[in-house]
């Protein structure tokens, strides 16, 4: 036998030791498998750890756990055991068996051996394993050679991609989500495979696939693996509002752009830009930035209902901003995404993402600055980064004339805010305070006057102050007819009583 190189630097970590030590003392083997084994490998940082063991992986635990003294939490159905210490993530089961029939998606599941248990992996480079042995402690068992495939940049099946990905077809999105976050290619018979088997995608539950197509949008360039699932056909089952925007019309010699094209090439720039954002940009976010990434994927998706070829201007594409923002809750749904915040966040950057490049047609007015200042709040940093990764053309002239306009308005923003401290704008007047004043039921009059005040601090009618805002709810609401302290029996709801 020729020399093997041996992988102990990676399994430095006390707790490896204790493994190998009770797994002996148990009589059963047990291996680093899987994600681990390839990130080690790769140089990528990787804190969740897969032990899979000839035997019982609860057992191993809870013998490890007794030893480390730390917690264990058991998973008898899944015969799974999980043990954190030290900022590591460890889950243990027993090398198993899987035998899948056609009419069912669950498979038969079976002890097995760890050569079984590796078959049953979804790539080469995710089925190798490190040993835990002491006599071998830290060799590679890598049957189907994925550290080859590892040199190469390849992602490949273990066994037939037909049976690998017909077992369980969320392996095909798998197998473009990895290639997407690792630059690998996809073996060109086992591409064939996927396109062969995307009927099989009917099975999966949704959920499974938003997680792949998150880690998608969240790789270095989310167009690799997006343009993939589009050659594949996946995509167009997936996200039929994405795929709809592609293909290019042409009347009276006049096209437009490719939309689909485009709104991948705008995924890119947002991760491009999200990279280069400075950390206090990164620090203190309402939401996560893959939210960004969704609104960027998502935002021109009211295009298609909304093309019209207009005789002497072209195509245009109107209200598509706001159109688009109506889509959101639907495809949100469809995804099984949260319909919180995080939707209502993406609903906003896409009803607004026309908005800072539009300033510039309106002579960038203090009065239209603070409106979107006021409107996008605390997301005006995203939606400005959304707004300039929204341009692109085939024209670098164009391009840059775009982006000189928009640093035009970048710079009347910050003027702006520097005035008069628009951003995080809060109307002084609250719908609780005019109640109150005036002893009130909830009804449309209060919202009148709340935007009747907010019109006048953003139109600079009033200074944005407490005082200002206040004497103007008088005078509004004298105009009105309320009276201070109310008269309830004009709105009749309420009881009688005074305010305070
Ligand atoms: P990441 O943690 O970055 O998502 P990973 O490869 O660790 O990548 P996990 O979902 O954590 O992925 O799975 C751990 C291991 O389990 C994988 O490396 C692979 O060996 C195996 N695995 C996961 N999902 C499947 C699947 N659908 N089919 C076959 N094997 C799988
Ligand atoms: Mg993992």
């Amino acid at each position: 036998m020729g020399s093997v190189e041996n992988y102990s630097r990676f399994l430095k970590h006390r707790i490896f030791d204790t493994i190998s030590q009770e797994a002996e003392a148990l009589g059963v083997r047990a291996f680093v498998i899987g994600g681990y084994v390839r990130d080690c490998i790769l140089g990528r940082p990787c804190n969740d750890i897969d032990v899979v063991v000839e035997g019982s992986g609860i057992a191993l635990a809870e013998a490890v756990a007794k030893r480390l003294r730390c917690r264990v939490s058991v998973f008898k159905r899944f015969g799974t055991a999980m043990i954190k210490s030290k900022g590591l993530e460890v889950e243990f089961v027993g090398a198993r068996k899987e035998s899948y029939r056609a009419d069912s998606r669950k498979p038969i599941v079976e002890d097995g051996t760890l050569r079984e248990d590796q078959e049953r992996r979804d790539f080469t480079i995710n089925a190798m394993s490190f040993s835990l042995q002491k006599e071998n402690f830290g060799e590679l068992v890598d049957p189907f050679d994925g550290l080859g495939d590892i040199s190469r940049k390849l992602i490949r099946t273990p066994l037939d991609p037909d049976t690998t990905y017909s077992d369980d077809p969320l392996r095909m999105i798998r197998a473009i989500r990895f290639a997407s976050q690792l630059s690998f290619e996809i073996l060109p018979e086992s591409f064939e495979s996927i396109k062969r088997n995307r009927a099989r995608l009917a099975i999966l539950s949704i959920e499974r696939i938003n997680e792949e197509l998150n880690k998608i949008l969240l790789s270095p360039k989310p167009s690799v693996g997006l343009k993939l699932l589009d050659d594949a056909t996946l995509l167009e089952l997936i996200l039929p509002q994405v795929t709809n925007l592609k293909g290019v019309e042409t009347v009276e010699g006049r096209g437009h752009k490719d939309n689909f094209y485009h709104s991948l090439q705008v995924v890119d720039n947002v991760a491009e830009l999200i990279r280069q954002r400075p950390v206090e940009q990164k620090e203190n976010r309402a939401v996560e930035e893959l939210w960004l990434l969704w609104a960027a994927l998502l935002h021109d998706i009211g295009k298609p209902s909304t093309k019209r070829f207009e005789e002497g201007i072209g195509w245009t594409f109107h209200s598509h901003d706001f159109v688009g923002g109506k889509m959101i809750p639907g495809v949100f749904k469809h995804l099984k995404m949260p319909l919180n915040e995080k939707m209502k966040y993406v609903q906003k950057m896409v009803q607004l993402h026309l908005r800072p490049i539009s300033l510039v047609d309106d002579q960038v007015t203090d009065s239209a600055v603070r409106r979107l200042l006021f409107d996008a709040g605390e997301d005006i940093d995203d939606l400005m980064l959304l707004c300039s990764a929204d341009i692109t053309s085939k024209n670098d002239k164009t391009v840059a004339r775009h982006k000189k306009n928009f640093e035009l308005v970048k710079q009347k923003m910050k003027e702006v805010e520097e005035k008069d401290e628009y951003r995080n704008f809060k109307n002084p007047i609250t719908g609780d305070l005019v109640m109150e004043v005036y002893n009130i039921p909830p009804c449309n009059l209060i919202g009148e006057i709340k935007e009747y005040v907010k019109n006048a601090i953003l139109d600079g009618v009033i200074e944005n102050n407490y005082e200002a805002a206040y004497a103007l709810m008088e005078q509004k609401a004298a105009d009105m007819g309320l009276v201070k302290g109310g008269a309830p029996a004009a709105t009749g709801e309420q009881s009688g009583d005074s305010p305070r």
